[in-house]
Order: C-alpha cells, then structure tokens, then sequence
C-alpha cells in the first residue's frame, strides 16, 4: 500500500514537474522568433515629480504576446531569455524602440527621459556598448535622455566586470539607476564605488508606506542616505495618495506607480501627456 501510495505520489510529482519544464522550454523557443514575427510591444509607465506631480518621463516595460502561448508576462519570459540567451535580441530590440521614441519626442520639443531595465547578462555582453555607439551616431542626444536601470544582484553576479561596464557608459552620457534597491545584497560599501545616479526603492517598501511605520523608517533613511550620496531617489509602487504625500515629507524625487498611472500603450502614453503634463 505505501510503496503504492509513494509511487503514485512520484508521478504526480514527475507529472508536475515535466509540465513546467515543457512551459519553460516552449517559452525558449518561442522567444526565438519572437523579435522576427512582431509578436512584442513596449509599454510606458509614468514616472512622476514627486513635488509638483509633473512628467518627467517614462520607465520602458517589455511585453510579450506569444501566437503560440498567448500572453506571457515579463516576471516569467526575463529570466528565461537571460538563461537561452535570447535577452541579448530583446534588450537590443527595446533600446532601438526606446532611441526612436526620444528622437520623435526631442523634435517635437518634448524634454522627457526613458528608462529601460538591462539584465546581468547585457550588462556584460560587448553587445551592448556597440549597439549605442550604433545608435548614438544617428541621435547624439541619446545618452542624456537615457537612463539604464540595473538591479544590485545583476551587478554583483560579477562585480568588478559590471562595475567597470557602468563606468564606461557613464563615461559616454547615461545615467545609471540601482533598480529594486534594498532587495538585494549589496552593502552600502558596494553601492559607494557603483557610478550611479539614481536609487529606485523597491515597492515592497512603498506599497504600504502610510500604515507601516517600520516601511516608513526604511524609506526615509534610504533617501536621507542616497541624498547624502548625491543620488536621486525614485519611489516604485506608489499606490494611493497618502502614500505620495508621505514621500513629499520625506523628499523623494520622483515617483512611479498605479496610484499616478500603470504601464500604458505608447498611444495611450501621449494621451496621458496631454492630459497631465503642465508643461505643455
Ligand atoms: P521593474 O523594472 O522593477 O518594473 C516595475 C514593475 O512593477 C513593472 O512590472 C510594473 O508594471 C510594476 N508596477 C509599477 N507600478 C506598480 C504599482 O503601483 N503596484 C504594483 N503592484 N506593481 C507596479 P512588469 O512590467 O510586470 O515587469 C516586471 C519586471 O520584469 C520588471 O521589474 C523588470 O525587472 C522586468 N522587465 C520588464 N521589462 C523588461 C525589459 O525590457 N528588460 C529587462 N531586462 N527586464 C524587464
Ligand atoms: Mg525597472
Ligand atoms: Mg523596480
Ligand atoms: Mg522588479
């Protein structure tokens, strides 16, 4: 009886078990084709000053939808493209979409920025910096209006190779953010000899920023800190009003979230800035 209790258990658990590694492996291999056949679209969230309420420009967010699997979300295809490889096309394909959108809006005299996520993976691929030399020639302004956000644990995959990668574009224009910060395990030794700019707090900390006083002390030595570096802070996952007035009290630059806008269509963006943005 138990030998066949443990043997059904066994199937049901080998069963489980080849139906995510199937998903995956359908996953890697529609990914390949994903590019050619159109099948992706970028959407643009919001990004908000935190004092005025204004636009200042937009984080640039993949989407995907398969003809074969339907809709897949980032949280699932990412890493999967990071492990086949198949990140490098993708990242490549955003950072064209991304030059050709602030080309559009810089000579339509629009001063906004874009921020797109890289991977451990592009930030170590010589890729990358050849794709912007590329890019740059025909939009010299680029790297002013780009922001490249990487999260600590990409950079620590291998530090001393990412960080000297940072340096060198840094060096050509961009600005770096720390993407997700106190998620990772990074110490504030490490983040002192990282060149960036900016510090995006993760939304874990901000979700609930206006009932959890522990989340609230988070959030305020976190930008007392960054601001004594010299670092801009970004706030993600803004959800309601009181929580973007607490971040007001606390100086925040800028913030990012649902209660101000979810990630929009890029037509639907240029709506949202006409209906928000008081510079216009
Ligand atoms: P991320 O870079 O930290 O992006 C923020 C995520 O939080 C987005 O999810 C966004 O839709 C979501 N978000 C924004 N505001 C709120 C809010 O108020 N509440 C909640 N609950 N969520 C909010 P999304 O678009 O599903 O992306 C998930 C992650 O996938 C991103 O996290 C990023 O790590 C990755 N990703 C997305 N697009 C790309 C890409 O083009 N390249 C790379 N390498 N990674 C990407
Ligand atoms: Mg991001
Ligand atoms: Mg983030
Ligand atoms: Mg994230």
């Amino acid at each position: 009886q138990q030998a066949k209790l443990q043997q059904s258990f066994y199937v049901e658990y080998q069963t489980g078990l080849d139906e995510q590694h199937m998903r995956r492996l359908q996953i890697i291999e529609s990914l390949k084709n994903a590019v050619e056949e159109k099948e992706l679209h970028l959407v643009l969230q919001p990004k908000i000053n935190c004092q005025t309420g204004s636009v200042v420009g937009a984080e640039v967010l993949l989407r995907w939808q398969s003809e074969t699997l339907g809709f897949v979300g980032p949280d699932e295809f990412i890493p999967l493209a990071e492990q086949s490889g198949a990140i490098t096309e993708l990242t490549e394909w955003v950072c064209r979409e991304s030059s050709k959108l602030l080309h559009q809006w810089h000579e339509q005299g629009r001063a906004l920025k874009l921020s797109i996520n890289l991977s451990a993976v592009d930030l170590l691929s010589d890729a990358l910096p050849l794709l912007f030399e590329q890019l740059i020639k025909d939009f010299p302004d680029l790297p002013k209006l780009l922001v490249l956000e990487v999260t600590e644990s990409a950079v620590m995959k291998d530090p001393e190779k990412a960080i000297a990668r940072l340096e060198t574009l840094k060096r050509i224009g961009f600005s770096i953010s720390i993407d997700d910060y106190g998620t990772g395990h990074s110490s504030l030794a490490q983040l002192r000899r990282l060149p960036v700019e900016e510090l995006k707090v993760d939304r874990a900390f901000v979700q609930h920023l206006s009932e959890d006083s522990m989340d609230k002390s988070i959030v305020r030595s976190t930008i007392q800190l960054a601001h004594e570096l010299g670092l801009h802070v970004v706030a993600e996952g803004v959800e309601d009003e009181a929580s973007w007035k607490v971040l007001q009290a606390l100086q925040c630059d800028e913030l990012q979230g649902y209660f101000f806008s979810k990630p929009l269509p890029i037509s639907d963006f240029a709506d949202y800035l006409n209906n928000h943005d008081v510079n216009r």
